[in-house]
């Protein structure tokens, strides 16, 4: 009985041609596989030869990465290169070569000792081409990431840039409105209710460029944290006095419960603290109707104090409660853009939520948020949850350094 290499060799010329034949429909395209033809013969009569499928996986390896090679010229990165249906069509031409030039005993002996090797061949290019395809998924993932960075970078520098530019005529129009008012005096009541409108929207756009500079500097870590011993309470406190006007006109109750912890002291930067309390606290206000409830709690915990803010407002969709961290992320309708502080559904820039965020991560802390869903009829509510570190002395430079790494400030 005649070998299978043998009847391999036998077939070799005819073999060369009808596979070359079946494969280009080009005179260019047949040139360009005929060297991997010839390669592929080789290495498939090797294997036969030794047994071993080291010389087919070798040239498959190389195939592949020709062929990925010439894609990347082609500038066609999508496609991965897809060499199973090239090989499908190797293998029909060597049956059929082998039934064109053998007995058929001798084309059987053949195709049966090949077939294991092309399905060895299959097998090992499907795995090839299946990793391929995810690394250039991950590396076209990683440009995507790359370029979302630098548009990121982009819009927060504009916010930082814009903000500063923004500040210096503000402050023209502040002194301006100032001194006009001390023109118009007091026998020129409608004069100033016009002046009232004016500074009224000053502080609200101070408020916004203030926000926008906070937000920029966060984003840049360069929001820096002056610690001093802090007691949440009187923060508390302060916030209370600060939002009573406000919970009045818009009759909610704000309850603030003495909870474990509450009294320690803890070293912080109380304005920043004390700031995005307010953030939180002014949203509840915000996004409860008329008449709501606003309740601050809390619990001591091992390093921490956990302060919650509940309010039985219109609550937050569970899809939306990471987003709502992020800046100018605000939900809901854009008409309402900034109508108000603290008006019912009043909207804002968005940047309340990502500076508290800011802030927290800041001292070493964090923020997030449970609600079942938004619903303005049925309003289920929100609480807002504050991760507050205790700490005994004010972290050290280094230490700020690490907390800054790796909440994103310094
Ligand atoms: P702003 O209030 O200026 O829109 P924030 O960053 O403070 O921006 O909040 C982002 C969004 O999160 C808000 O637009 C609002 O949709 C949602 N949100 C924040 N707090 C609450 C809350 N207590 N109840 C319901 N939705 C809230």
């Amino acid at each position: 009985m005649t070998s299978a290499i043998d009847l391999l060799f036998r077939i070799r010329s005819p073999w060369l041609e009808d596979v070359a034949r079946s494969l280009a429909q080009g005179e260019n395209l047949r040139h360009s596989i005929s060297d991997e033809i010839s390669r592929f013969f080789d290495s498939l009569a090797e294997t036969l030869v030794t047994g071993d499928y080291a010389a087919l996986d070798t040239f498959l390896q190389g195939w592949l990465e020709r062929q990925a090679a010439s894609e990347v010229l082609a500038e066609d990165e999508d496609r991965p290169p897809d060499l199973i249906p090239v090989l499908h069509a190797l293998r029909a031409a060597t049956l059929d070569t082998a039934c064109a030039n053998l007995s058929a005993e001798e084309a059987l002996d053949l195709i049966s000792a090949l077939d294991h090797v092309f399905a060895h061949a299959t097998e090992y290019l499907a795995r090839c081409e299946v990793r391929q395809g995810m690394q250039s998924v991950t590396a076209r993932m990683a440009g995507f990431q790359q370029a979302l960075e630098r548009l990121d970078r982009s819009k927060s520098n504009f916010i930082g840039v814009a903000a500063h530019e923004l500040k210096t005529p503000l402050t023209l129009i502040e002194g301006y409105s100032q001194m006009m008012g001390e023109l118009l005096g007091e026998d020129d009541p409608q004069g100033q209710i016009m002046l009232d409108g004016i500074t009224k929207g000053i502080k609200r756009l101070q408020e916004i460029v203030d926000d926008m500079i906070d937000v920029s500097m966060i984003d840049n870590d360069m929001l820096s944290l002056h610690y001093q011993p802090v007691w949440l309470n009187r923060l508390l406190e302060l916030a209370q006095q600060d939002l009573r006007p406000v919970i009045l006109e818009r009759g909610h109750t704000l309850e603030v419960r003495p909870f474990p912890g509450s009294d320690e002291m803890t070293y912080a930067d109380p304005e920043r603290l004390l700031q995005a309390i307010l953030n939180v606290l002014g949203n509840a206000v915000k996004y409860t109707p008329d008449g709501g409830r606003i309740t601050v709690d809390g619990r001591r915990l091992p390093g921490f104090v956990e302060m919650t803010v509940s309010d039985t407002g219109i609550g937050i969709n569970p899809e939306d409660q990471a987003h709502i961290f992020e800046k100018f992320n605000r939900l809901g309708n854009p008409q309402l853009h900034s109508s108000g502080k603290t008006k019912y559904l009043g909207g804002g820039p968005g940047l309340g939520l990502p500076i508290a965020k800011g802030i927290l991560e800041g001292h070493g802390g964090a923020i997030w948020v449970e609600s079942p869903g938004c619903d303005e009829e049925s309003c289920p509510g929100s609480t807002f949850h504050l991760m507050i570190p205790l700490r005994s002395t004010p972290p050290s430079d280094r230490s700020e350094q690490l907390f800054g790494r790796a909440g994103g400030l310094q």
